[in-house]
């Protein structure tokens, strides 16, 4: 018995999307199989022209994963040992761990106030000579304070890089996220708003040479067929992925207006409540990744919730800077007392667009009834 059978509302169930567009689906695979070519082919390049299309960008270039597009942009951008990068503590590890990847050193800043996002005035506190570039992450599906980044950034003369691995579709002021600073990087893990059967990722720019210097290092450094002129590695997306991740595209818009359908019903059913509610704001296409909550008795609400048969997780239950792989960056409880008081305080309800109408209210009732 699948795993999600034992919840009345399991957190996510994917095989209810490949059986929404298995035809579709099906044909992806069966084509890529027939057609015998399996590694930057014509499903790529399609895939990348319709993504960069999406996103608003010139260009996008595929790549293995979310963790190596964040690594790959920012060797696009000649930043690696020595170099700082500031980021935000409230955020999936790989983040982090694309900064020492490229092997730069990451430097965190605070979380804003009634939020989850970078709080820009934090970044510029954190900024410091050798100082970089800004990686903030549109945590959530929410893009960040972009304005006050960007001027940040353009003050500081260092790039912005954007974290766009749960922000498919989000936008800042109707500007698309991935379109918004130097380099947008998304992750299509299988989990994510659009995903792949397996790994992949994508690095967006509107700048033809950091499109092909990405490319270049995805594929071992490679300049021309047999000429190799810097040192890359291997991080390439192949065409079984492209070719599902393109079925899935056509779907994404659909599927992330019956996101924030379904938020809207959670924020109308919990609104005069205690929880902490993540509600749109202007300039701010929300795509609810996740539909995160906050409150007091975050743990006591999970448990009612699961015994309900209301599967949830924690986004994330400790912030990066207090991981032990980062001990080394010398951080330590209290250093950031917003993004700790939210690891403390935060759950993620099922939201997704394969849901039904009777389990959201079942979501929003028992929730409700745990209070
Ligand atoms: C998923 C995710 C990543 C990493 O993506 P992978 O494809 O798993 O490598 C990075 N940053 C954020 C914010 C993510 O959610």
């Amino acid at each position: 018995m699948p795993e999600s059978n034992r919840w009345m509302v399991p957190f996510l169930d994917l095989s209810r999307q490949y059986a929404l567009i298995k035809g579709e689906m099906d044909e992806a695979l069966l084509r890529v199989g027939a057609r015998g070519s399996y590694i930057m082919g014509s499903e790529l390049e399609d895939f990348q022209q319709r993504f960069a299309a999406y996103c608003g960008c010139a260009r996008a270039a595929g790549v293995a994963s979310g963790t190596d597009a964040i690594a790959l942009a920012l060797k696009a951008l000649n930043i690696g040992p020595g170099d700082e990068v500031i980021t935000t503590p409230l955020t999936a590890v790989p983040t982090v761990m694309a900064i020492i990847q490229a092997g730069a050193t990451p430097v965190f800043a605070d979380i804003e106030e009634g939020g989850y996002g970078l709080d820009p005035a934090e970044a510029a506190k954190a900024a410091g000579p050798r100082t970089r570039a800004l990686l903030p992450v549109h945590i959530f599906g929410e893009c960040v304070e972009m304005d006050t980044l960007l001027d940040l950034a353009g003050r500081l003369g260092i790039a912005l890089v954007e974290d766009a691995c749960q922000a498919h579709g989000a936008s800042w002021q109707g500007h698309p996220a991935g379109s918004l600073g130097a380099m947008g990087c998304f992750s299509f893990y299988p989990t994510k708003n659009l995903g792949a059967v397996g790994d992949a990722g994508m690095v967006t720019t509107g700048d033809e040479s950091l499109y092909y210097r990405v490319c270049s290092l995805r594929d071992y450094g490679r300049s021309s067929r047999d000429t190799f002129s810097e040192p890359g590695w291997n991080s390439r997306l192949d065409e079984i992925q492209a070719a599902v991740l393109g079925v899935k595209l056509s779907h994404l818009d659909q599927w992330t207006a019956r996101r924030k359908e379904i938020a809207g019903v959670y924020n109308q059913a919990f609104s005069g409540t205690d929880l902490f509610l993540p509600i749109e704001r202007p300039g701010r296409g929300h795509v609810y990744h996740l539909y995160v909550v906050s409150c007091d008795y975050r743990d006591d609400l999970a448990s009612m919730l699961s015994s309900r048969g209301v599967q949830t997780h924690v986004h994330y239950p400790a912030p990066v800077h207090l991981q032990p792989a980062l001990m080394h960056l010398g951080y330590a409880r209290g250093d950031f007392p917003r993004a700790e008081a939210a690891s403390a305080r935060v759950l993620s309800l099922p939201l997704n667009p394969w849901m039904t109408d009777a389990e959201t209210e079942l979501v929003a009732n028992a929730t409700r009834e745990s209070l």
